[in-house]
């Protein structure tokens, strides 16, 4: 049953546990479809450089585990993502994942080439790594953590790493301070990747103001896994109280018409106390001037005027009413306008082209390896 979510009380990092433990549940969720050589890809959370202890990343253990197991099966195995904050080899070295692969014959690559997909509305399309969409299996590894802007960040939201560097900011600005944009372009990234098996990492959790340092560690002595990522996610926000609804990325993912639902393989236990964060925007810098940066920082539509013909397409499919006609000239409501670029792509003169904004350009610098989120 696709739906299916394991849930195991595991209470240290101990390998002689871990190793039969992670084995087994692939080898009964995914045994059979590992042939000899083809490409996994292992996608940790690895947001940024810290150490296990302070509970921000996936365990150096559990990536061995599951690498261990793929190399077993024939596999090829890549261990990959594209961090917030400092570079991979940096955030390899201090997580530990770097020592504990050591041996093995693993590939660590950074995430470097997007290709773009189609997502459907509000943006369409969009670009994500190469390597995570071509890779014949997808192993998601996140972190339990909260989130100061989407709650919690589980399975669904670990892919976001999928999303290859300085484009995660600028997918902050684009989808603004509506979180609900932003739950939903998370939930299409998840269905673009697909991840065959997720494995959460909730042994040494985090609760408080996550993802980052200013986050609490908490021993949950969880680990979670499941082919279903979604059920995965509603199934931690049961056990911490959280209505699917009230969960970002759950409530997307119902708003969608997908299925949150899931079967228990294992004991849910509530989880008492579990400090959750108070939320915060999607984009940095003080609230008032959230709306300003997204209409000054990222690119705009802008019409050519010699080549429009006033068809009123973009128009028409514009989903926020940002594009009207006066005297005889469009005009876009940049403060209405989402970025999702969809004018562009309906224009059938190709009339329209987005256009980088000077403070965008200066910005861009600036915020280039800045902490996005995972
Ligand atoms: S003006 Fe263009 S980019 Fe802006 S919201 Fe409308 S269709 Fe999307
Ligand atoms: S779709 Fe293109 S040609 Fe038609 S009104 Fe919009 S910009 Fe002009």
């Amino acid at each position: 049953m696709e739906n299916r979510v394991y849930v195991r009380k595991v209470f240290s990092y101990d390998y002689a546990v871990l190793r039969p433990l992670i084995s087994g549940l692939m080898e009964r969720e995914l045994g059979g479809s590992i042939s000899k050589g083809m490409l996994a890809v292992i996608k940790p959370n690895l947001l940024a450089p810290a150490p296990p202890e302070k509970a921000m990343l996936t365990h150096p253990l559990i990536v061995r585990a599951v690498a261990e197991y793929l190399i077993e099966k024939g596999a090829r195995v890549r261990i990959a993502d594209s961090p917030a904050l400092g570079s991979f080899e940096k955030v390899l070295k201090e997580s530990g994942i770097g020592s504990a692969l050591s041996g093995l014959p693993v590939e660590m690559a950074e995430f470097r080439e997007s290709a773009q997909i189609q997502t459907g509305e509000p943006f369409r399309k969009i670009e994500l790594s190469r390597d995570a969409l071509e890779a014949d299996m997808l192993i998601n590894l996140p972190k339990l953590k909260t989130h100061s802007q989407m709650l919690l960040t589980l399975g669904v939201k670990n892919l976001f790493g999928c999303v290859v560097g300085v484009r995660k900011p600028e997918w902050h600005f684009r989808t603004g301070v509506d979180r609900e944009m932003f739950a939903k372009l998370l939930v299409q990234i998840y269905l673009a990747l697909k991840p065959a098996f997720t494995i959460l990492d909730g042994i040494l959790a985090m609760e408080g103001q996550g993802p980052g340092k200013s986050g609490t560690p908490r021993e949950l002595g969880l680990l979670l896994a499941s082919r279903d990522t979604l059920a995965l996610d509603a199934a931690v926000c049961g056990m911490l109280g959280v209505g699917p609804a009230d969960m970002p990325v759950c409530n997307a993912a119902m708003r969608m018409g997908l299925s949150t639902g899931y079967e228990l393989d294992g004991t849910m236990e509530k989880i008492p106390d579990f400090k959750l964060p108070r939320t915060s925007g999607l984009v940095f810098g003080p609230r008032p001037l959230h709306g300003l940066m997204r209409a000054h920082l990222v690119q705009r539509p802008v019409p050519d005027e010699d080549i429009c013909r006033l068809c009123g397409e973009c128009m028409r499919y514009c989903p926020v009413q940002a594009i009207e006609k006066r005297e005889k000239k469009l005009r876009f409501d940049y403060n209405k306008c989402i970025r999702c670029y969809c004018c562009l792509e309906v224009c059938p003169y190709g009339a329209i082209k987005s256009k980088e904004t000077l403070p965008g350009k200066l910005v861009r610098r600036i915020v280039k390896g800045r902490p996005s989120s995972k």
